[in-house]
């Protein structure tokens, strides 16, 4: 059987800058959308050329390759006209052998409308990853968020009218102002809306966004000051697990729970180490031998590809010691824990004593040849990663 692959498409534009945002995201003006989706287009198109002349080795079976998967990630993909989203996917179908069975938008619901709906069906889309991110107005503005609670019961609806059958919700823990109170009613409205699929992110305190800056200065300009603490964040990630476990909601990744079939087979490829390419500024791309990425910048993106330069800034390859980190980190993001036998015999090494203390302090289950990470314990993740690589 031909190798699966995905294909992700970078949409690095907004309509404004969220102030817990750490991606390299622009606000510019639309007239740059076409030039953009233009360049996007030339790199799937000529993109075994561009891959060759940048030193990316892809392996002999990319030959017979097959494309189940697209998804447009960003930034905000919908704010583009669904004219230049169906350029894309038919520049992919030419290029790509393939059934495209599971094509994902992320959407932000202010820029969900009648026609645009209908149009992203026409074009192939089928499932749509809402930023929805909180139902309080109040926590919405101090995100710095364009849409308010209205909007996403009236995108909702829109989508649904549509005909789109798989919809994911996105909600972050730990925006400013997020109380128990606000974030449980958060939960309770979605699960009204009963998306197929809900994703929960833990607020990200960085340096890359201009909340996180503050957080880390102790400023006041963002409402850092109402940014709920760890302790509160992880409570209410456990309340998230509780009420989306009673609503029957499968929780197959750390951050991600599923109505039954509903599992997102785009994003199960990056977890599961399987191959994917992305296109556009900023997108990663992963062959099983080599990573990369291209340039951040739109304008050099763009730039660089109508010179037939592929941007890739980040090419290495995958060492065996980097895979197998990758099995462990990767693995024990998935619920389903990882086959410790397998690894151990597919890398020739043996994993009993990295797991031991993390088993002995209750961070880990084994179960024969797999470990999971042990319940209640998935918002200590990052610990347990910590202690594994070390
Ligand atoms: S919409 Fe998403 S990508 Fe754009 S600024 Fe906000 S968080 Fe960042």
């Amino acid at each position: 059987m031909s190798a699966l692959l995905g294909i992700y498409v970078q949409v690095p534009f907004c309509q404004t800058k969220c102030t817990y945002c750490n991606f390299h995201t622009g606000v510019v003006s639309s007239g740059r959308f076409a030039p953009y989706v233009e360049a996007v287009c030339r790199e799937i198109r000529g993109y075994r050329e561009l891959y060759r002349a940048a030193g990316v080795e892809l392996p002999e079976r990319f030959e017979t390759a097959w494309v189940d998967t697209v998804y447009f990630g960003g930034g905000t993909p919908s704010l583009l006209e669904p004219e230049l989203l169906g350029r894309m996917i038919g520049a992919i179908r030419e290029t790509f052998a393939g059934e495209l069975s599971e094509v994902t938008l992320e959407a932000d619901p202010e820029t969900v409308e009648v026609g645009k709906a209908a149009a992203w069906i026409r074009a192939g889309i089928n499932r749509v990853s809402f930023g929805v991110q909180s139902f309080s107005d109040r926590e919405l503005v101090a995100a710095g968020r364009m849409h308010r609670r209205a909007d996403i019961y009236r995108a909702a609806a829109i989508l649904r009218e549509a005909g789109i059958r798989n919809i994911s919700f996105d909600l972050i823990a730990g925006l400013p102002f997020q109380t128990g109170e606000s974030w449980k009613e958060s939960l309770e409205e979605l699960g009204k809306l009963a998306p197929e699929h809900v994703s929960v992110y833990l607020l990200e305190v960085d340096e890359g966004s201009r909340l996180g800056l503050e957080i880390l200065q102790s400023g006041t300009r963002y409402s850092a000051g109402a940014v709920p603490s760890d302790n509160a964040m992880a409570e209410f990630y456990e309340g998230a697990c509780a009420f989306l476990g009673e609503l029957g909601y499968h929780h197959y990744e750390i951050s991600n729970w599923a109505r039954p079939g509903f599992e997102s087979t785009h994003n199960l490829k990056y977890w599961r180490r399987e191959a994917y390419l992305g296109f556009g500024a900023g997108a990663h791309s992963f062959s099983g031998k080599q990573r990369w990425a291209n340039a951040h910048d739109a304008a050099a993106y763009v730039g660089a590809i109508e010179a037939r330069r592929l941007p890739a800034e980040q090419l290495e390859a995958v060492t065996r010691q980097s895979a197998l980190e990758e099995e462990l980190f990767l693995g024990l993001r998935q619920l389903d824990g990882i086959d410790v036998g397998r690894i151990e015999r597919e890398y020739g090494v043996a994993l009993g004593a990295r797991f031991e203390p993390l088993q002995s302090a209750g961070l880990v289950e084994r179960a024969g040849d797999v470990v999971r990470l042990a319940e209640g314990k998935l918002s200590v993740s990052n610990e347990v990663f910590v202690e594994l690589m070390r």
